[in-house]
């Protein structure tokens, strides 16, 4: 008896432990939501993301083993509808929450990397560049309505989330400082890019955009397309042109041969070694833009 009783105190000690250890689940699409929400999020937010480092968001199909972690979640978020939009149709009676929602308008450029101007009544969140993590400024602009909302829906960490963002913002200053500095002498150079992925910090930072591959994401250029980009590379008089981790370098290199640039890759997801942490995705993407764009 005195064992049986010993045996179900412990179940219960267990059972109780498990319940004031209960943490908030936050599951992101891909590696820069991730990579934000991990600074503001604190110890008792389990932070999950669903896409690996290696695969486009864009063109992600969701697995069965996406749907658990989506079940699971007390909040899903993802960048934007026409960015990873699949990821609100998973199943599960979580909280959405659309990072490009919270960008204030100011901060918006469309597909051509140009600013939205504020009296163009066409373009709305839906249809804007959705990269915007790309600069550290747009993502310090996001921070104080994404702490609200997350304090709301989970009211518990609801200090942590304001405190943590007010840090990442005086952060978020110093990396732009820093960008800023890595920029410095590429000013005013003309970018040639896989797909229209880095146009923010492009805009930002006051490096041109020339083109891409893709003229948005996921669009496949036609042979004439692709022959008028590489009149434009040879006519910028640039001496490179950038591949990403997530797509195939199959065109890029032939286009390079074609127009005698040199490839580069650009990150704009990281989640691999030395570009998992926000900070670190940014650097490694204005560095090798310096380097690149060095000689031109
Ligand atoms: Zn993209």
């Amino acid at each position: 008896m005195k064992k049986l009783l010993l045996f179900f105190s412990v179940i219960f000690a267990i059972a109780s432990c498990g319940s004031q250890n209960t943490k908030t689940i936050i599951v992101t699409t891909s590696n820069p939501i991730y990579a934000i929400i991990k600074e503001i999020a604190g110890p008792r937010v389990d932070v999950r993301y669903i896409i690996p480092s290696g695969a486009s968001p864009h063109t992600y199909q969701p697995k069965p083993s996406d749907v658990y972690k989506s079940q699971a979640a007390n909040v899903l978020i993802y960048a934007a509808d026409n960015n990873d939009g699949w990821a609100a149709k998973l199943p599960g009676s979580r909280n959405l929450l659309q990072l490009v929602e919270l960008l204030p308008r100011e901060y918006w450029i469309n597909y051509r990397g140009e600013k939205v101007s504020a009296a163009d009544t066409t373009i709305t969140s839906k249809n804007i560049d959705t990269h915007f993590w790309m600069d550290p400024l747009a993502v310090k602009a996001i921070l104080p309505a994404l702490a609200d909302t997350l304090a709301k829906i989970d009211p518990q960490n609801a200090a942590t989330y304001r405190t943590n963002a007010e840090l990442f913002s005086n952060r978020l200053d110093l990396l732009h400082r820093q960008v800023d500095n890595i920029l410095h002498n590429v000013k005013g150079k003309t970018v040639f890019l896989h797909h229209p992925s880095i146009m923010y910090m492009l805009q930002r930072y006051g490096l041109l955009y020339g083109g891409s591959i893709e003229e948005a994401p996921g669009k496949e250029p036609s042979p004439k397309y692709i022959a008028s980009l590489i009149q434009k590379i040879k006519e910028s008089g640039t001496k490179a042109i950038f591949n990403e981790p997530q797509l195939s370098d199959k065109a890029v290199k032939s286009i390079a041969d074609e127009a005698k640039v040199s490839v580069y890759l650009l990150d704009p997801i990281g989640g691999t070694s030395g570009r998992e942490n926000y900070q670190d995705l940014i650097l490694f993407n204005a560095r090798t833009l310096a380097k690149a764009l060095a000689g031109d």
